[in-house]
C-alpha cells in the first residue's frame, strides 16, 4: 500500500517522521467542588429533560467489540460492538468523550489516568483521592454531571442506534499506543485530545461504519441548571464562538472517529418548564428549530460566564477543529 510508511512491514525509514496526531490541553486553574443535586425530586432553578439528536459519522467509526472473527475472504477482523446483532455507539463510550471535553474546560478532575501518573497529578485534580473517595459530599463539575464512585451523576447517555449508513471493512496501519504524557512547562501532566483529518490505510482489517453513517442518540438529563445544560451543548461542539466535532472510538490517531452531533429536539419535563422556563409553546414541551437554538444559546452563554474556562475551550476548539487541514500520520509515530 502506497500510503503505508513505517508499519512493521519493511516500511521507509528515511523518511521525516509524520505530524503527530494529538495534542494537549492545560489543566484549568482549580477545581471547583460542590455537593451534587439527586435524582429524587426536583430542584429549584434546575431543568429536567432529554435531548434527542442524531450521531453522523464523518469518518469511519471503529468501536471495536474486542472479538477478532474471521471476515468474508477468511482473514481475521476486528469485529464492531453489536447489541442483538446490531451495530452500536455504546452510551458509555459517547459518555467518554463528553465527558473529557467537559472536564477539559471546566474546573474539573482529572478523572481518566492511568495508575503511575496518577499522582503526578496537582493533588486538587486529582480523582481517586478528591471527588471518588468522597462520594457524594463534594463533587467537581464533571463528577456531578456524569457520575463518580457512589454517585450516579445527573447525565445519563444511551446506547446509539444505528439507524442509516455502511458497515465496511476498512484496512488500517498497526497502531500502538502511546504511552507517553507530555507536561507543561511546570512539569504538570496535560490533557491529550486527538485530532481530525485524512483517514489513513494499511494492512490491518477492522469493521467500521463508513463516513454518513447515522445514530440515533438521547441523552437524560436530571436537575441541571441552564449554564451546565449549556456546558453539555458546549461538549457536543455546539458552542456559537468555539465550535468544534467529536471524536469517538478506536483507530483515532489515524483519524477514524470524528462525529457530528446534530440535535434535534430538547424536551423538557413539565414540572421544571413551567417554573424556570418561559417558552412561549402552548402546553408543549419541545420548541422549534428557532426556539431550540436561541434557547441552547442562552444556556452556552450563562455556561461561557459562570463554567467555561474559554482559553482552554479556545485550545481544545483548535485541536478539534473541523473541517480540518492536514493528514493523519499513516504509519507508526
Ligand atoms: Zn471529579
Amino acid at each position: 500500500m502506497g500510503q503505508y510508511q513505517r508499519g512493521r512491514r519493511g516500511g521507509r525509514q528515511d523518511q521525516q517522521p509524520d505530524p503527530k496526531p494529538f495534542a494537549f490541553v492545560r489543566l484549568s486553574n482549580g477545581v471547583d467542588r460542590q455537593h451534587p443535586k439527586g435524582h429524587d425530586r426536583y430542584h429549584d432553578r434546575h431543568i429536567t429533560g432529554r435531548i434527542h439528536g442524531t450521531i453522523e459519522a464523518l469518518s469511519p467509526i471503529h468501536i471495536g467489540s474486542g472479538i477478532v472473527d474471521l471476515g468474508r475472504d477468511v482473514e481475521l477482523i476486528k469485529t464492531a460492538v453489536r447489541t442483538n446483532g446490531n451495530v452500536i455507539i455504546p452510551g458509555s463510550s459517547l459518555k467518554g468523550a463528553i465527558r473529557s471535553v467537559v472536564e477539559a474546560i471546566s474546573a474539573s478532575c482529572v478523572s481518566k489516568t492511568v495508575r503511575r501518573v496518577r499522582d503526578t497529578f496537582p493533588r486538587n485534580f486529582r480523582y481517586f483521592t478528591e471527588c471518588r473517595r468522597r462520594r457524594r459530599e463534594r463533587l467537581c463539575i464533571a463528577c456531578r454531571m456524569f457520575g463518580a464512585m457512589g454517585f450516579q451523576g445527573n447525565v445519563a447517555i444511551q446506547d446509539a442506534s444505528y439507524i442509516d449508513g455502511q458497515i465496511v471493512t476498512k484496512y488500517i496501519p498497526a497502531l500502538h499506543r502511546p504511552r507517553r504524557y507530555r507536561t507543561d512547562n511546570r512539569n504538570v501532566p496535560m490533557r491529550k485530545f486527538y485530532m481530525h483529518g485524512e483517514v489513513a490505510s494499511g494492512e490491518t482489517p477492522i469493521e467500521a461504519c463508513e463516513v454518513g453513517s447515522k445514530f440515533r442518540f438521547v441523552v437524560q438529563i436530571d436537575n441541571l441548571t441552564l449554564a451546565e445544560w449549556g456546558l453539555l451543548f458546549t461538549a457536543l461542539g455546539h458552542h456559537h464562538d468555539h465550535p468544534f466535532k467529536l471524536k469517538i472510538g478506536g483507530a483515532k490517531p489515524i483519524c477514524f472517529g470524528s462525529i457530528d452531533f446534530q440535535v434535534d429536539r430538547v424536551h423538557v419535563d413539565q414540572q421544571t418548564r413551567d417554573q424556570y422556563l418561559n417558552w412561549d409553546v402552548e402546553s408543549k414541551s419541545e420548541k422549534t428549530d428557532t426556539q431550540l437554538e436561541e434557547w441552547k444559546r442562552q444556556c452556552i452563554t450563562q455556561a461561557t460566564n459562570s463554567l467555561i474556562q474559554t482559553d482552554l475551550l479556545m485550545e481544545l476548539a483548535k485541536i478539534l477543529k473541523y473541517p480540518y487541514d492536514r493528514n493523519c500520520p499513516s504509519g507508526l509515530y
